[in-house]
């Protein structure tokens, strides 16, 4: 019997994982693939806030921003390839943001020096700037560095059953809690109110004879230069999904996507294609993550002493599965958030800690029995 089981071993359930194991718990974490088998083995992952005027996802980014960037570099800083970033506005739009942005930010903002700008594309030396140190992390080695303390099993869960106060994982595992990290890729709890959407993502590593001093943010990203290589990402396809659409991936075309966006940032000379990454990123439909217990929606919607319309739902009130929990939905800031988001979890699971309702899966139950 495990204290708590993870279903899934992305950024999410890795982060988890290793929250709990630094806990003293006796952690399973379960994944069809491998470790960063899904969204997370295709990330860059670019750690930066969002570089926009105001609103609820632009805060939530600033706070898990600063955490995961000290939290990287105390107990992963190996992990961690800490460089300064420039944002570059994409037009006017973006430029107007960015100027907000500078005067209200509490981040320390740095000065591009001349020779940065230099190595950039005409275009984009006329544009509005932001910089900021920030940072990089390595996937796939950052995922199996957090799950190492805890007992990872390669196994597609199908069926959970709660009995007896504790969680039966396909007849083969039991678990006090259980916890759902499982992305874009598989729905285990059939909740009507749970919508998330998979955008599929492809990234890609050059060779490069251009030497590169920053992480590089317009139309896509680039990574500062590392061994004479540079990553570019990522594509946000919303028609191509590998479960449902009937053709298969153009990665010539993504490619080719890639290419043409970063050369509008900067100038690159003598590239190689060495590797590329693709991937679903999992977000939901108001762009915040879903963080926390879940509501049994039927049994919730038989109780005639709630008041399902009204514009303040009493989220206290809700039935909710026993112990578990989903981490899901951080859409294309999965690396930004998980640290800071699995701190929130490991709280609420042992000491109480209320998680907000901005997060909590909960709302979209609050809206769904609105609408009925
Ligand atoms: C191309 C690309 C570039 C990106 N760049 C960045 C970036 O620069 N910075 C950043 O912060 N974020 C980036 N992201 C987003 C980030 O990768 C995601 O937000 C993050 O990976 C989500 O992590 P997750 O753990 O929720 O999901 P995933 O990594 O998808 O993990 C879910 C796991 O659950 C497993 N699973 C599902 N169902 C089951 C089941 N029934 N049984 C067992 N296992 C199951 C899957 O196999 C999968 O491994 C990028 C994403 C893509 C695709």
């Amino acid at each position: 019997m495990y204290d708590i089981a993870i279903i899934g071993a992305g950024i999410n359930g890795c982060s988890v994982a290793y929250e709990f194991t630094q806990a003293g718990k006796k952690v399973l974490l379960l994944d069809m693939q491998k470790i960063a088998g899904g969204g997370s083995g295709a990330a860059g992952a670019f750690i930066s806030p969002k570089f926009s005027k105001a609103g609820e996802l632009k805060e939530l980014l600033h706070d898990a921003f600063e955490y995961s960037m000290q939290y990287y570099n105390k107990h992963f800083p190996h992990l961690i390839k800490n460089a300064p970033l420039l944002h570059i506005a994409q037009n006017e739009v973006d430029a107007k943001s960015l100027q907000i942005y500078k005067q209200k930010s509490t981040l320390e903002l740095l000065t591009p020096s001349q020779n940065l700008l230099d190595t950039l594309t005409t275009e984009a030396q006329e544009k509005e700037t932001v910089s900021i140190n920030a940072g990089l992390v390595y996937a796939e080695l950052l995922c199996q560095a957090m799950a190492k303390s805890a007992d990872y099993k390669q196994h597609e869960v199908k069926n959970l059953f709660f009995q007896d106060d504790y969680w039966m994982i396909d007849e083969e595992y039991s678990a006090k809690e259980v916890v759902l990290a499982t992305g874009a890729y598989e729905k285990l709890i059939k909740e009507p109110y749970i919508k998330l959407r998979g955008v599929w993502g492809h990234r890609i590593d050059v060779r490069t004879s251009t030497q590169n001093s920053h992480s590089l943010h317009q139309f896509v990203s680039i990574s500062a230069s590392d061994n004479g290589k540079i990553a570019i990402g990522a594509t946000h396809d919303v028609n191509y999904h590998p479960q449902t659409s009937k053709q298969i991936y153009d990665i010539q075309k993504g490619r080719a996507e890639l290419l043409e966006k970063a050369l509008q940032t900067l100038k690159l000379d003598n590239i190689t294609i060495e590797k590329d990454y693709m991937g679903l990123r999992s977000g939901s439909f108001d762009y915040m993550p879903l963080v926390g217990r879940l509501v049994m929606s039927q049994e919730t919607l038989k109780n005639t002493a709630i008041r399902f319309k009204t514009k303040k739902p009493d989220f206290q009130a809700y039935d909710y599965y026993p112990n578990l929990t989903m981490i899901n939905g951080s859409g294309g800031y999965g690396f930004v958030l998980a640290p800071y988001l699995a701190k929130n979890l490991r709280e609420y699971i042992l000491q109480g800690k209320v998680i907000s309702d901005r997060i909590s899966p909960a709302r979209f139950f609050a809206r769904y029995a609105k609408k009925l």
